[in-house]
């Protein structure tokens, strides 16, 4: 859970969880409550916040949100995506699903395609290959180069002779 993660809102002098807020005062998080006063996030880095529980349906500000992440995580589990080549050749990548409308504005800016028989969006250019940071795929391997002791060795010999 990140630090700035909204448990609840403190509205009205009371404590409420996310849907609790919104059922029993008709309030939303941007609205202020009905002593005009703005409702306060209650963010979960705050260990007092943790402690909390709703007002209204008694349960734990913290174990809402846990259960809640348990769910988005099962429903929807992140986005996997792999490298692999296009026809053989070409670089690609794979991903298990259609990915998110940000995703493939970036892919499509950056200049990849989209392949709709092989299912692939391949880069049809060479070197560097501009794969979006927002995949957090591994950098690409370091290529080989010459190591710097070769060379001495090499204008070490050439000095001699
Ligand atoms: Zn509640």
């Amino acid at each position: 859970m990140k630090p700035f993660t909204i448990l609840g809102y403190s509205a009205n002098d009371e404590v409420f969880c996310p849907a609790c807020l919104r059922s029993t005062t008709g309030l939303g998080p941007s609205d202020t409550d009905y002593n005009g006063r703005p409702i306060l996030p209650l963010y979960g880095a705050d260990e007092t916040v943790q402690e909390e529980c709703c007002t209204y349906c008694g349960a734990s500000l913290l174990e809402l949100r846990l259960v809640a992440e348990a769910e988005r995580e099962r429903t929807n589990p992140e986005l996997h995506v792999e490298k692999t080549r296009h026809r053989g050749r070409q670089p690609a990548l794979r991903f298990d699903r259609v990915p998110p409308a940000n995703i493939r504005t970036e892919l499509k800016q950056a200049g990849w395609r989209w392949d709709p028989v092989a299912q692939l969006w391949w880069w049809p250019k060479g070197a560097p290959v501009p794969v979006p940071a927002s995949l957090n795929l591994p950098p690409p391997p370091a290529k080989v180069v010459a190591r710097p002791p070769t060379i001495r060795r090499r204008e070490a010999t050439a000095a001699q002779a």
